[in-house]
C-alpha cells in the first residue's frame, strides 16, 4: 500500500510512520530525514537546502522531486511505503502523478496550531538515525540516547518557537490544499491528532484498514 501522511509540523506524522511501518511493512520515506542526513554528509543537495530549512522555509520543488524520485525507484519501495512529509506543495503532488506513483490513502492529522507549538519545544530527534521523541510523551529509556540506536538526542534548529510558526504559515499556505486534492481523489481520511498518540495510531490504522 502507498500511503501519504498529512498534517502541519508537529502533528505526529514521523512517530505515526514509525507505527505504520512496524505494522505493515514497509518502509517510511521522510524527505526531511533525507535532506538533514546530506546536510550531515555535506553533500551539494544539503547545502542547497541548508539555509530554506533553517527558516523553516520549504527547499525548493524541483530538488525534493528529485529526491523523492531517486528514493522511490529503490527496490524497498516497490511494494509499498509511507511519505513522511512529502508532498508538501500541490507541483509536488502533482509530480508523484506524473511519474506514475498510485497512491492509495492520505492520511491527515490534524491538530490546533498553539498544541503544536507547544509540542515542538519539547520535541528531540535522534542525530544519528532520525527517530523522534518527546519530553512529555514519548522518552527514551535511557535520558538524552536514542533506544534504537543509542546515537545522542537533540532539538532541531527548525523546532525553535519563531521557526515553528514561519514553518505553520507555510504549511497553511502551500501544504493544507493538498487536502482538497486528495479528496477530490476520494483518497483523503482526516484523523484526529491532538490526543494520546496510542488513540491517534487506532484511528490511522483503522482509516488504513477500512
Ligand atoms: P520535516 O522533517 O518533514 O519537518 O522537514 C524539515 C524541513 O525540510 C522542512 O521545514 C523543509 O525545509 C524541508 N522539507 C522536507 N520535506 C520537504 C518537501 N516535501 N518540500 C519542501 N521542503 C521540504
Amino acid at each position: 500500500m502507498n500511503i501519504i501522511l498529512l498534517g502541519a509540523p508537529g502533528a505526529g506524522k514521523g512517530t505515526q510512520a514509525e507505527v505504520i511501518c512496524d505494522r505493515l511493512g514497509i518502509p517510511t520515506i521522510s524527505t526531511g530525514n533525507i535532506i538533514r542526513e546530506a546536510l550531515k554528509t555535506g553533500t551539494e543537495m544539503g547545502l542547497k537546502a541548508k539555509s530554506y530549512m533553517e527558516a523553516g522555509q520549504l527547499v525548493p520543488d524541483e530538488v525534493v522531486i528529485g529526491i523523492i524520485q531517486e528514493r522511490l525507484a529503490k527496490d524497498d519501495a516497490k511494494n509499498g511505503f509511507i511519505l513522511d512529509g512529502f508532498p508538501r506543495t500541490i507541483p509536488q503532488a502533482e509530480a508523484l502523478d506524473a511519474m506514475g506513483i498510485v497512491i492509495d490513502k492520505v492520511i491527515d492529522i490534524e491538530v490546533a496550531d498553539e498544541a503544536i507549538v507547544k509540542r515542538m519545544s519539547g520535541r528531540r530527534v535522534c542525530e544519528s538515525c532520525g527517530a523522534s521523541y518527546h519530553l512529555e510523551h514519548k522518552l527514551p529509556a535511557k535520558d538524552g540516547v536514542c533506544d534504537k540506536c543509542a546515537g545522542a538526542l537533540v532539538q532541531r534548529k527548525d523546532d525553535h518557537p519563531d521557526t515553528v510558526k514561519a514553518r505553520l504559515e507555510v504549511y497553511h499556505k502551500e501544504t493544507e490544499p493538498l487536502k482538497n486534492y486528495y479528496d477530490r481523489q476520494g483518497k483523503l481520511s482526516i484523523v484526529e491528532g491532538q490526543e494520546t498518540i496510542e488513540q491517534t495510531t487506532a484511528l490511522i490504522l483503522k482509516a488504513i484498514e477500512a
